[in-house]
């Protein structure tokens, strides 16, 4: 099923990148969920520097490229993914003050829950929100990652973006045309285009005490772990409709507990679809479809998936 990806391509690679640069590497041990099959190609990065290489070289070579950040909210097909996967482990992280507030500049590789960890550390407000929310700061950045009533939008000054065939420039907060977990690269999800890739992020911080930003943060971590299932998942399966919360919408229509191999929906959170050991990425996809389908027969509701299903999926 993959493409034939020229030898040239690959040497190409394995050039630059030395042991970097692999081939057909199982991405379900780089999930959250922990289920996909296997990357054609499978490139880590250490820099933003690395990173735009690496999409430039696959753009100019005409192989599809995919960002891989914490994996935490995609579901990758049991077939795999064709073309380039590249794993981003940019993180440098750099502070600097405009008298009132501090700006940080972060490349996009960085853990989002260990950045807002450091922040709070050096008492810098605005981030506490964001521990326990797994990934990287590029992906939240594409997803409008949020929490307890705050998200990427309230903190994004601006992002360093790649745009494919034209370099690089800096994008607003507004040209990101944030919404709930939504963006104007979120919206490239699905098309067959090259997507557009975050280097880094520039993210505006407060300061106030450190104790005060760690028991806000406390809190939050708590209301988390009393809230959440633990184990495998994607977090969230669905946005919340209009007016409705995904998970009480599927915990109605008696769908908790429902299992297919070794995927179940979870008993705390409906809204949670739990790899609870074994589970394939097709497991995983039917309960999607269940839990769609009733939803929509039982309340009339069309849910949105917050999850990106990425790689080859047999829709047929
Ligand atoms: C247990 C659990 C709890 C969660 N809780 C929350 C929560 O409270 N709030 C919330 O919003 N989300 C939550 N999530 C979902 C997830 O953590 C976030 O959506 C997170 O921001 C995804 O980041 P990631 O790096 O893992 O992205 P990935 O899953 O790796 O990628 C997601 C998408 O972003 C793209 N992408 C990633 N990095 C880049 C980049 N540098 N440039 C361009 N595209 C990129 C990918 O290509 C992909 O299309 C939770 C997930 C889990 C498993």
């Amino acid at each position: 099923m993959f493409l034939k990806t020229s030898i040239a391509t690959v040497e190409q690679f394995q050039e630059l990148f030395g042991d970097q640069f692999q081939t057909y590497v199982n991405l379900d041990r780089y999930t959250s969920a922990r289920v996909g099959g296997p990357a054609e190609m499978f490139l880590t990065v250490h820099s933003a520097a690395e990173l735009q290489t690496a999409v430039e070289l696959a753009y100019s070579r005409h192989i599809p490229y995919f960002i891989l950040g914490g994996g935490s909210n995609i579901l990758v097909a049991d077939q795999g993914i064709s073309g380039l996967v590249i794993m981003n482990k940019a993180k440098a992280v750099r502070y600097r003050s405009n008298g009132v507030n501090v700006i940080c500049v972060v490349e996009s590789g960085m853990n989002l829950s260990s950045l807002a960890r450091q922040c709070i550390g050096k008492g810098l407000g605005g981030l506490e929100w964001a521990i326990g929310v797994p990934g990287t700061v590029g992906g939240a950045v594409v997803g409008n990652s949020g929490a307890h009533g705050a998200d990427m939008n309230s903190n994004l000054l601006a992002a360093q973006i790649w745009e494919p065939g034209r370099g690089v420039r800096m994008y607003s907060n507004e040209e990101m045309r944030y919404g709930y977990r939504d963006s104007i690269l979120k919206r490239e999800h699905g098309k067959n285009i090259s997507r557009r890739v975050v280097l880094s992020a520039e993210l505006q911080l407060k300061p106030e005490p450190v104790d005060v930003l760690a028991a806000r943060a406390d809190a939050f971590n708590t209301h988390r772990k009393q809230t959440q299932p633990g184990g495998a998942s994607t977090g969230s399966m669905f946005k919340n409709p209009e007016n409705y919360y995904a998970g009480y919408l599927i915990d109605t229509a008696g769908l908790k507990g429902l299992r297919f191999g070794g995927a179940a929906i979870s008993q705390k959170h409906a809204n949670f679809f739990i790899n609870e050991g074994g589970a394939s990425a097709e497991e995983i996809r039917a309960l999607i479809a269940e839990a769609w389908n009733s939803v929509r027969e039982q309340f009339g509701v069309e849910m949105d998936l917050e999850v990106e299903m990425v790689g080859e999926w047999n829709f047929d």
